[in-house]
């Protein structure tokens, strides 16, 4: 019972039946004891949450969608068991089925939706991902078990953002679901939902499944949490903008802070951070070419060489360069400009001052930028828009050669803020023009 692997499959990988049977042929050949984390189908979570929201005006139209729910895991049962088990299977959705109208009925009676409500409401989608996904792997004669995740994911009572309790998850993880591995050698569980402690249905947020398989796999003390999306892995560069985009192998959990931070899509960094901070690895791999390595996500690399291994962009992004008023102290003027932006929430997404200036990025409308020239009169306030690129990599400052092989490919163009090494992952540069081929010329440094 040693070796346990939490492996999680995304929305996309248990979209239809020959997604799931890719995900059936994958957790069979690993052989471990594995405890399978399931998304809803694609689209599920979605629908429902329409669905719940019509019921209030449009019960017609939310049975519609909750019809359409129940068409499309029926077909797959349909087109992946062939036993007298389809039957039981077909059965168990219609029970969930009338259960979501009912409860839309509910809604539509009592003319209420509440937060509360809606986790109930969405928590089906895992429900019937999970329950089609159980009797395929019953109709080929695989020592499955299909747990309840309400019963051991117990979060705190924030509808649609609880929070998990780790101390009672790990009691009731320990005591109650581990000692399932004596019997069972596969078990499959729900992501994104859990209930409180009055044992009413929660969920984790929206893309929660990764927080799921994270919380499941500290609580088992597993070796490894694989995430199996459907992409290979964490890539060099958006391959839309770069075609030579690679996948990265290993990458610590900072420069997937950064990189997140910074406008990539990557998991994000809050849910796999308790795994991670226990020192189990997490590696995020391809269901449509499971043979890919994927990206190794561990907690730090100390010591490692120097390497650049990453790029992204945000885009219409406004750099605000303030000009300070050289007879005052520039260091409470800075304090001022920053307290100014907090108040009205808007998120710094860099910054550096000098002793007569003051430079910082974040996106902004007109009528914020206007606002600010209004408030800071008495300065010269200079607005400018463009993309802020961001290269995530290790320790680039201490390799001279790499940084003059940076310097080389962007020495032609504009750039109108260059800041290396801002910690050990980041360094930003500023361009208003030739994002794109900017990218693309510090993309072949990686790997170079
Ligand atoms: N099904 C949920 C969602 O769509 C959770 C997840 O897929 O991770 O947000």
């Amino acid at each position: 019972m040693d070796n346990i692997i939490v492996m999680k499959f995304g929305g996309s990988s248990v979209a239809n039946a020959s997604a799931m049977l890719n995900v059936f042929n994958i957790i069979t050949s690993q052989k471990c004891n594995k405890l399978v984390v399931l998304s809803a189908c694609k689209g599920v979570t979605d629908l429902l949450i329409e669905a719940a929201n019509f019921s209030l005006q449009n019960i017609t139209k939310s049975i519609e969608i909750i019809n359409e729910i129940s068409e499309h895991h029926k077909k797959i049962i349909e087109n992946t068991i062939n036993s007298e088990l389809k039957w039981k299977a077909l059965e168990k959705i219609d029970v969930y089925i009338r259960q979501i109208r009912e409860f839309s009925e509910g809604i539509h009676l009592l003319q209420e939706l509440t937060a509360k409500m809606m986790d109930f409401f969405v928590s089906f989608g895992e429900k019937l991902s999970t329950t089609v996904f159980y009797y395929i792997l019953l109709e080929n004669k695989i020592n499955a078990v299909l747990i309840n995740s309400e019963n051991y994911i117990i979060t705190n009572s924030k509808f649609g953002e609880a929070e998990p309790n780790y101390s009672i998850i790990k009691l009731k993880v320990q005591n109650e679901l581990k000692p399932e591995f004596d019997k069972y050698d596969t078990i499959i569980a729900q992501g994104f939902i859990g209930s409180d402690l009055e044992g009413r249905t929660t969920t984790l947020g929206r893309g929660g499944s990764d927080f799921s398989a994270s919380i499941y796999g500290l609580a088992l003390g597993a070796s490894e949490i694989q995430i199996w999306t459907d992409v290979s892995g964490v890539k060099s560069a958006d391959p839309r903008i770069v075609e030579q985009a690679i996948t990265i192998d290993e990458m610590t959990i900072d420069d997937i802070r950064e990189l997140s931070f910074y406008g990539a899509k990557v998991l994000h960094p809050d849910t796999i951070k308790p795994a991670i901070e226990a020192g189990i690895p997490i590696k995020v791999l391809n269901t449509f070419s499971p043979s890919e390595q994927g990206t190794i996500i561990k907690e730090n690399n100390q010591g490692s060489e120097p390497k650049l291994h990453s790029i992204s962009v945000l885009s219409e992004v406004t750099k605000l360069h303030f000009y300070l008023d050289t007879k005052r102290n520039s260091s409470l003027q800075i304090v001022d400009i920053l307290n100014y932006l907090i108040r009205r929430n808007i998120k710094i997404l860099s910054s550096s001052q000098s002793e007569t200036s003051f430079v910082l990025f974040a996106k902004l409308d007109n009528q914020q930028i206007n606002n600010i020239t209004a408030t800071y009169t008495d300065y010269q306030v200079e607005a400018v828009e463009g993309d802020l690129i961001c290269l995530v990599g290790n320790n680039i400052l201490l390799d001279k050669e790499l940084l003059s092989k940076l310097t080389k490919q962007i020495e032609n163009y504009q750039i109108d803020y260059i800041q290396f090494g801002i910690n050990k992952q980041l360094s930003l540069l500023f361009s208003k023009d030739n994002t794109r081929e900017i990218i693309e010329r510090i993309h072949s440094v990686i790997g170079s």
